[in-house]
C-alpha cells in the first residue's frame, strides 16, 4: 500500500468510524484547515483506532489523488531546502534526527533551542510530520537569559 502523506482527502471523500459528514463543507467535520484529523488526540486512545481510521496504516486513495501528489511535493521540497544549517555558525545537520523525533512525540511544532556547536539561540518551526520548515536567528530576552539553567 502506499504510504499516507497526511493529505487529508480521504476524509473529504467518506468519513472513519469516528467522523461526521458535514453536507455544507462536503467532507467530515473534524478535518481541520490544515488537512489533520482534529480529533486525533481523542481518536488514538482507543484500541479499535488502529483498524479504523487506522492511521498513518498506508493510503488505499493514492490513485489520481491530486492532493495527495500535491502534499507529497511539498515535503520533498521541504526535505530537499535542506533547512537543517545553523543560522549563526553555519553548521550542517546541527540538529540531530531525533531531535525532531521527539518534537513530533511531545506534539511540538515550534521551539527555541541553542545550537550545540556555537551555542547561540535558533527559533524553529516544523511539520507535523518533523520537517523542519522554518529557521531564523533567535536573541535572548534579559529575561529569557536570566531564566537558563546553567
Ligand atoms: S495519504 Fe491517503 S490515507 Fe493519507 S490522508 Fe491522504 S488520502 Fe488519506
Ligand atoms: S474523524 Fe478524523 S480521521 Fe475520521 S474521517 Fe474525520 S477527519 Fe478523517
Ligand atoms: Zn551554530
Amino acid at each position: 500500500m502506499a504510504e499516507c502523506v497526511k493529505c487529508g482527502y480521504c476524509c473529504t471523500k467518506s468519513v472513519c468510524f469516528y467522523g461526521i459528514w458535514s453536507k455544507t463543507k462536503d467532507q467530515c467535520d473534524f478535518l481541520a484547515t490544515n488537512r489533520m484529523c482534529s480529533m486525533y488526540d481523542i481518536i488514538i486512545k482507543d484500541r479499535d483506532a488502529q483498524w479504523n481510521p487506522a492511521f498513518g496504516a498506508g493510503c488505499s486513495s493514492s490513485l489520481f489523488n491530486i492532493v495527495r501528489e500535491q502534499k507529497l511535493k511539498e515535503v520533498r521540497l521541504m526535505a530537499e531546502k535542506n533547512l537543517n544549517i545553523c543560522p549563526h555558525c553555519k553548521t550542517d545537520k546541527f540538529l540531530a534526527d531525533d531531535f525532531f523525533t521527539d518534537m513530533v512525540k511531545y506534539n511540538l511544532t515550534e521551539g527555541h533551542i541553542p545550537c550545540t556547536f556555537c551555542g547561540n539561540f535558533v527559533y524553529i518551526r516544523i511539520t507535523k510530520d518533523g520537517v523542519l520548515s522554518f529557521i531564523e536567528k533567535y536573541k535572548l530576552t534579559t529575561d529569557e537569559f536570566a531564566k537558563l539553567d546553567f
